[in-house]
């Protein structure tokens, strides 16, 4: 999948950024540092701030540096004449001025208080991504033996993101919304996956294998609280697994609906197996492997 991201998602980053580099900016670097830096951004705000005349009204001549405009004593400009110059004399009294002292800069990365042996992309990015609650069906979709491709397509459908025909008609798509396995009933995410006839038939092939006195699931939390009852005739990893591959479902279904037509549940369910069997296999040097291949294909 691959589309632009929304201000919204990049946003509350963006903000982080900018609340980091400040601090960055006041705390870590030394005069000289400063002086440089702030030298760039200067005029450029200045202008921004007041306008064309920001740098003639302060008296700041295009080429300033912070050095310029400061002595150990505070800043030296001239009294504000306008609105925005007096904004601009409030706003610089709580900026603390810069280091007197001309020691060599050192830069150091610290992620939440913490300093870093050098920068780290990935726990600078853990600290600044968004972050919800952790879902309870986590665990579920995300575990070490995953298909990726598959407990992507999981993680949507747990979600109830995936483009159902119920979805898209909601979205304003002038489509039908009939289930291309059955015909009969609308195409949301519980029927193609729990209540269509195409479903419960590969369903109770699953069964047969797993939990043989198990009927149909009723709604996608008795899905998710079978995933999570792991017995010792059916361990969670290979229910976890099973369930991942019901996503052929979703690709069956696509299939249908570009009009390439759809496999007999016979041959699904073969795909299904031989998948189970591979991500098992993978595994053939652990301690369990043995009996993980036994319980599926007994
Ligand atoms: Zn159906």
């Amino acid at each position: 999948m691959h589309r632009k991201l929304r201000i919204s998602e990049y946003d509350p980053l963006l903000h982080k950024l900018a609340g980091l580099f400040r601090a960055w900016a006041v705390k870590m670097l030394s005069y000289a540092g400063r002086v440089q830096l702030l030298s760039l951004v200067v005029n450029g705000m200045l202008i921004k701030f007041i306008g064309d005349s920001g740098p003639r009204d302060i008296r700041v001549p295009l080429s300033a540096s912070v050095r310029d405009v400061t002595n150990e004593t505070g800043w030296r400009l001239p009294q504000p004449r306008s609105d925005s110059a007096l904004a601009l004399h409030i706003h610089l009294t709580t900026v603390d001025l810069p280091l007197q002292d001309h020691t060599a800069d050192t830069f150091h990365w610290v992620v939440e208080s913490k300093e870093c042996k050098g920068f780290s992309s990935s726990r600078t990015c853990e600290a600044l991504r968004p972050r919800a609650q952790v879902k309870d069906w986590a665990r579920s979709v995300w575990f070490s033996r995953a298909i990726p491709r598959q407990a992507f397509i999981m993680w949507l459908a747990n979600l109830n993101r995936l483009p159902t025909k119920v979805r898209l008609a909601s979205w304003g798509l002038n489509i039908q919304t009939a289930c291309c396995f059955c015909n009969t009933h609308d195409e949301t995410r519980d029927h193609l996956f729990l209540e269509c006839s195409y479903s419960t038939a590969l369903w109770l092939r699953i069964f047969a294998r797993l939990d043989p006195n198990r009927t149909a699931f009723l709604s996608w939390e008795e899905l998710l609280s079978w995933i999570r009852f792991s017995t010792a005739s059916a361990p969670s990893t290979i229910m976890k697994l099973a369930t991942q591959s019901m996503i052929y479902i979703w690709r069956q279904r696509n299939s249908a609906v570009h009009l390439i037509g759809f496999s007999p549940q016979q041959t699904t369910f073969a795909t299904i197996d031989r998948d189970i069997r591979n991500a098992i296999s993978a595994r053939r040097h652990r301690r369990k492997f043995t009996t993980l291949m036994q319980l599926w294909i007994r």
